[in-house]
C-alpha cells in the first residue's frame, strides 16, 4: 500500500518506519522532525498524501490535527482512509472524521498505549472508533504496528476509550506514589512493599509495570533518571481531556479531576516539566509539613 505518516515526532517515525520495514511504499511530513529511514520526505502535508491509500497523522493535539486535516483532506484521493492515532479532544477527533466522510474518505480515530518502547517494538494497543468497514480495512496496518486493535464504536469512541485509559493510569500512578510516600514515613522497605503490593489486591500497572521507586521492580523511567517514557506534561494534556470531556458529557469524576491538579502543579511548580510522569513519585518524597 501507499501510506502517508504526518507527525514523525517520538511516536510516529517507529510506526512509519516499521510500516516501511514491512514493505509498504511510505511517505512522510514533519514540520520538524527527520524522516526515519525507508521513509520518502515530502515538502507539504498536501503533497505527501497525493495517491495515499491511506494516511496515518500522529501531531500533538487536536487544533494541530483540524490545521493538518484542512490542509490534505481536499488533497487526500478519494476513497482514501484518515486515520489519525493521535491523542486528542473527542469534538476534534469526530469534527475531523465528519470533514474527512463529507469529502467521500474513511475515517478513523485510533489513538494508541504502549508509548515509545510500544511504538519501536510494533506492539501497540490501537483503541478506534469508526465504521466498522474502515476498522477492517486498517487492521492490516494495526497488525503491523501494534499487538492489539479494539473496535470501539463509532468516530469519537477511540478517543473514549484513550481518556479513559489514561485517567485511570493518572489516578492509580499517583495512588502508587503517595503510598511509598507513606511506605517511606513509617519505615517500610520499599523492596518489600513492591514485594506485597504487586501481589496483593493493591497491584496496578504503576506499580508492577512501571514501579515509580527506582531499583524495584521491573525496569522503568525510575532506573534512568526518570527520563520519559510518558512525560508528565503528556499525562497533564490527556488528564485535561478528560475533564474536558466529564464537564461537557456532565459524568461526575472527582478522582481524575484530583489527578490533573496534582499533574498541574507537578508539571508548572514542582519540577515535573520534562521529566516521565512517574518522577510524581519525587513530590511525594519534599518534605511539606
Ligand atoms: P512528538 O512531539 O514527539 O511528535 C509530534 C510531531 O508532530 C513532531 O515531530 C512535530 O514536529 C510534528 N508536527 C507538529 N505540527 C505539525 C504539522 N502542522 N504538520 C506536520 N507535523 C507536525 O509527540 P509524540 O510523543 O510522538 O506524540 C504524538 C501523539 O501521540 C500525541 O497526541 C501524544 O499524546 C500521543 N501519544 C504519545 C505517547 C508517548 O509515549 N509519547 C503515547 C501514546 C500516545
Amino acid at each position: 500500500m501507499r501510506i502517508t505518516v504526518i507527525g514523525l515526532g517520538n511516536m510516529g517515525a517507529p510506526m512509519a518506519a516499521n510500516l516501511a520495514a514491512a514493505g509498504h511504499q511510505v511517505t512522510g511530513f514533519d514540520t520538524a522532525a527527520p524522516m526515519p529511514e525507508g521513509v520518502s520526505a515530502a515538502a507539504s502535508a498536501a503533497e505527501a498524501v497525493q495517491g495515499a491509500d491511506a494516511v496515518i497523522t500522529m501531531l500533538p493535539n487536536g487544533a494541530i490535527l483540524r490545521a493538518v486535516a484542512d490542509q490534505i483532506v481536499p488533497a487526500m484521493p478519494p476513497g482514501a482512509l484518515f486515520c489519525d492515532c493521535s491523542t486528542v479532544d473527542v469534538d476534534s477527533a469526530r469534527a475531523v472524521a465528519d470533514q474527512a466522510r463529507a469529502a467521500g474518505l474513511g475515517a478513523l480515530d485510533a489513538p494508541v498505549s504502549g508509548g515509545i518502547g510500544g511504538a519501536q517494538a510494533g506492539t501497540l494497543t490501537f483503541m478506534v472508533g469508526g465504521s466498522p468497514q474502515d476498522f477492517a480495512r486498517m487492521e492490516p496496518l494495526f497488525a503491523i504496528m501494534g499487538q492489539k486493535a479494539v473496535h470501539c464504536g463509532d468516530s469519537g469512541a477511540g478517543q473514549a476509550a484513550k481518556i479513559c485509559n489514561n485517567m485511570i493510569l493518572g489516578v492509580t500512578m499517583i495512588a502508587t506514589c503517595e503510598a511509598f510516600g507513606l511506605a517511606d514515613r513509617l519505615g517500610l522497605d520499599r523492596q518489600k512493599m513492591f514485594d506485597v503490593v504487586s501481589t496483593s489486591s493493591g497491584y496496578s500497572w504503576s506499580m508492577n509495570a512501571y514501579c515509580p521507586a527506582p531499583g524495584v521492580g521491573p525496569t522503568s523511567p525510575a532506573d534512568n533518571d526518570y527520563r520519559p517514557g510518558f512525560a508528565s506534561e503528556l499525562m497533564l494534556k490527556d488528564l485535561t481531556l478528560a475533564r474536558q470531556a466529564a464537564e461537557s458529557s456532565g459524568a461526575e469524576t472527582p478522582m481524575g479531576a484530583m489527578a490533573r491538579q496534582l499533574y498541574e502543579d507537578f508539571v508548572q511548580h514542582q519540577g515535573g516539566a520534562g521529566r516521565d510522569f512517574s518522577a510524581m513519585l519525587t513530590r511525594f518524597q519534599t518534605d511539606r509539613s
